[in-house]
């Protein structure tokens, strides 16, 4: 099986018939709900960015698992530089799509995973690694989409998994049978889930002695026995669902987020990566945050792009972007978004080879990454905000557009700068709304604070990385102090 085009993924995550609750309806054919179909298209994307010959050589490269070209977004990193070109690619994703195109997240899982069970089969002489070897040659011979999920309800914030009232508040191993296991529990905000072939799931926190049932790695299809999805509700999500593309303000692309629910799944043997070693609980989500962190360097900065050229046009539209003040803004924006991408790529030419093969980030430089992503996004957004003016948030409807009273005088009062017609500069401003405050801020801004982990969790890595007693050492050394 080669590599697929953008429309075959489309055909196969259709034929897997997956089916969610979406806003208190269980829809049958859920790939062509109005509310699912841009995110679908921007998975698409990634498929089809792969088959362009422009963008190809930064798509395609041959895997290390066999004599095969993989999709970037399946590949095992080999070199710092591969490390480099995933956030190249992130970029131009973020740039074309203008929102989460949803594949990083199990490219994220998928390193973290290799490495992680390759020294813990070198401890505990387990054979997760070649267990996960196949698993994920298969993935990409099948050029496969595979959720990444991680972040569990958690309950009580003061409680362990072990003392919560209901055990299933982080999700667990229920059972072990031969053959395999019984996983209950859910994951929650899942981006892609809806898109994808597989999910890896994965421990949401260091898991210590006593909590062996919860430190649990394995793989199932999305559309196994016992998997539920409960769509999250988005800003003016259900302007998508409307007839006026203009008032969506991003008309082709979108995100979205599900609850999924593991309500006793089995997980056969040969799927199950880590089945109770609590000690490679914490460094596989610390290898898979920095990656994901590493990640935002790319995909928000690239969403930056978007806005800073809305904001730069609507700056023309409205006839002000000669003003000194505006021409700042916009610089400021510019150095904001470029200090975003400039950490990406710092902390993957810094990355290093780990004991598997493969390249992990540089941890510190991924986590000052995203510890940037928490603040710069926000700061963008009140730029492009006071740039584009009021009428961002009074803007009348499409559908008024359309009425042939209120549409004259929609197109009479709302010109501007006479190169360009009202229609567009509704667009523009529909788009930057979409980014700041409609279902766009989800994945701009929500995201940017939550997604990968709150700023407490880089900030507490970003603590235990800095190797803080060396540098009191030197001060020490140079003035003499014993
Ligand atoms: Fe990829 Fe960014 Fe979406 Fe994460 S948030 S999956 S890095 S596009």
């Amino acid at each position: 099986m080669g590599l697929k085009k953008g429309d075959e993924y489309l055909k196969s995550i259709k034929s897997l018939r997956l089916k969610a609750h979406v806003l208190g309806e269980k829809p049958g054919d859920l790939p062509e709900h109005g509310l699912v179909e841009p995110s679908q298209k921007a998975v698409a994307f990634t498929y089809d960015a792969a088959q362009d010959k422009e963008t190809r050589d930064l798509f395609c490269v041959e895997s290390s698992l066999g004599k095969y070209v993989v999709n970037r977004f399946t590949h095992l990193h080999q070199s710092a530089d591969d490390l480099v070109n995933k956030v190249k690619m992130q970029r131009y994703c973020g740039v074309q799509t203008g929102c989460c195109f949803q594949r990083c997240v199990g490219l994220d899982a998928a390193n973290s995973i290799f490495s992680t069970t390759y020294e813990c089969d070198q401890k505990h002489g387990t054979n997760y690694h070649e267990r996960f070897n196949d698993y994920w040659g298969w993935i990409q011979q099948e050029d496969l989409v595979v959720d990444g999920a991680m972040t569990d309800p958690k309950g009580d914030r003061s409680k362990r998994p072990v003392e919560q009232p209901d055990p299933d508040l982080f999700l667990r191993i229920k059972e072990r049978r031969s053959g395999g296991i019984i996983i209950s529990g859910a994951k929650l905000h899942q981006t892609g889930m809806l898109n994808s072939h597989e999910i890896l799931v994965m421990p949401t926190l260091t898991m210590r002695p006593g909590e062996e049932s919860w430190a649990v790695c394995c793989a199932v299809p999305t559309n196994s026995k016992g998997i539920h999805y409960i769509y999250g509700r988005q800003a003016s999500d259900t302007r998508k669902l409307e007839t006026y593309k203009l008032d969506v303000g991003n008309p082709v692309y979108g995100g979205q987020e599900v609850m999924t629910v593991f309500d006793d799944v089995f997980v056969p043997a040969e799927r199950v990566f880590l089945d109770g070693e609590v000690d490679f609980s914490g460094l596989l989500v610390e290898r898979f945050a920095s990656y994901h962190r590493q990640s935002y360097g790319g995909c928000k900065a690239g969403v930056g792009d978007v806005l800073i050229g809305a904001t730069a046009l609507i700056a023309q539209m409205n006839g002000v972007d000669k003003a000194s003040h505006i021409t700042d803004k916009l610089v400021e924006m510019i150095h904001l978004n470029e200090t975003i991408y400039s950490c990406g790529i710092a902390c993957s030419a810094t990355g290093e080879q780990t004991a598997a093969g493969n390249f992990q980030v540089n941890m510190l430089m991924a986590n000052v990454c995203k510890l940037n992503v928490t603040r710069f996004p926000y700061e963008l957004a009140r730029l492009a905000t006071d740039v584009a003016g009021g009428l961002l948030g009074t803007m009348p409807s499409a559908a008024d557009l359309e009425d042939p009273l209120a549409g004259k005088y929609i197109r009479k009062y709302l010109a501007a700068n006479p190169e360009y017609a009202t229609v567009d500069r509704m667009k523009v401003l529909r788009l930057i709304e979409n980014l700041v405050a409609g279902a766009g801020a989800v994945g701009y801004l929500i995201e940017s604070m939550h997604g990968a982990g709150p700023p407490t969790a880089q900030r507490i890595m970003i603590r235990r990385q800095a190797k803080l007693g060396e540098k009191i050492d030197k001060v020490k050394a140079f003035l003499g102090i014993k």
